[in-house]
């Protein structure tokens, strides 16, 4: 094999092999975007999600506000790669309503602003809950939800994509298994404009087995194809499986346990997919720093909440 052409193989090889990882990052305060990447480097991690506001309501600073020019000569200083950047569509949105009009206006409308900010803000994919049907029925739901997202891919030109994320199954929360999250993905016209976005507490909590994590990719890889999935959050959980709770947990902290967790993390099949925690901050500081220094090493340390409430209670002291 001629040398130039070993070399690049062996580049490839380590891109492959490079974990793509990240968390959770707050914007806000004077430094918005730009601070979330500040955190993300903090935290040695190379990718992150954000909301573009509080997750719980549909206020929104204009995006003048958001330091994007700042944020993005950051990301490729560093080269953060802004296919590895998620923003994640507050929860409060639900698609799948069919009962109140004003809630079934405020999430089309919402959306609609959401996937253009997004754009504005120079990323790619949009992470959303598929939603609630409050008592109608997987099916009247399921009819809503592609019915708004068909009807704003229409109007909206913009290079979006949408990813619909597996649930756990509390109330009446629609994608708790595969096949309804598949079906979603099915019903868009716009086939290149939606994704998928595994939860592992999620799908814990679902019923589904984390230990068996390629047997979810078999499953995957059958009726979508892989390279749907774009986004995988990486939480434990709190509760056992199936118990449709949806609480996180540190990893290894929770009933899935970090070699399962780990497991995921590494596999090969989809090592070019961003892993992102969504993990539980300890008392008010945000763990993802250690977390993913645990990742990196490949070992628990089952005295990492201990360690760090120890140094709080330093700081606090001192
Ligand atoms: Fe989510
Ligand atoms: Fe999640
Ligand atoms: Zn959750």
């Amino acid at each position: 094999m001629p040398l130039n052409v070993a070399s690049s193989k062996k580049k490839e090889a380590n891109k492959m092999k490079q974990l793509i990882i990240g968390s959770h990052v707050g914007v806000s305060g004077r430094d918005m975007l730009l601070g979330a990447v500040k955190d993300t480097l903090s935290y040695q991690a190379n990718a992150f999600m954000f909301y573009t506001g509080a997750p719980q309501n549909t206020l929104r600073r204009p995006i003048d506000a958001f330091l994007v020019d700042e944020a993005h000569a950051l990301m490729a200083a560093y080269q953060i790669n802004k296919e590895h950047v998620i923003v994640h569509a507050p929860y409060i949105i639900n698609l799948a309503n069919t009962t109140n009009q004003k809630v079934m206006e405020l999430a089309k409308e919402f959306l609609s602003q959401e996937v253009q900010r997004v754009s504005q803000l120079g990323f790619r994919y949009l992470v959303i809950h598929p939603g609630s049907h409050v008592g109608e029925g997987i099916h009247v739901g399921t009819n809503q939800i592609l019915s708004i997202v068909n009807e704003l891919f229409q109007k909206d030109k913009s290079d979006v994509v949408l990813l619909f994320e597996t649930m756990s199954g509390k109330g009446s929360e629609i994608g708790f298994n595969l096949e309804q999250v598949i079906d979603l993905i099915h019903g868009v016209k716009e086939k290149h404009r939606v994704g998928l976005c595994l939860d592992t507490c999620h799908l814990h909590d679902a019923g589904y087995d984390i230990t068996d994590f390629d047997n979810i990719l078999d499953l995957i890889e059958a009726q979508i194809g892989l390279e749907k999935i774009k986004a995988i959050h990486v939480n434990d959980s709190k509760n056992e499986r199936g118990s449709k709770k949806d609480r996180h947990e540190n990893l290894g902290f929770g009933k899935i346990g970090f070699s399962a967790l780990l497991q995921v993390i590494y596999n090969p099949r989809i090592a070019h997919v961003p892993k992102i925690l969504e993990t539980p901050w300890i008392d008010d500081y945000p763990p993802y720093k250690e977390e993913i220094a645990m990742i990196r090493q490949q070992i628990f340390d089952p005295s990492l909440k201990e360690k760090i409430k120890q140094v709080l209670k330093k700081k606090v002291n001192g």
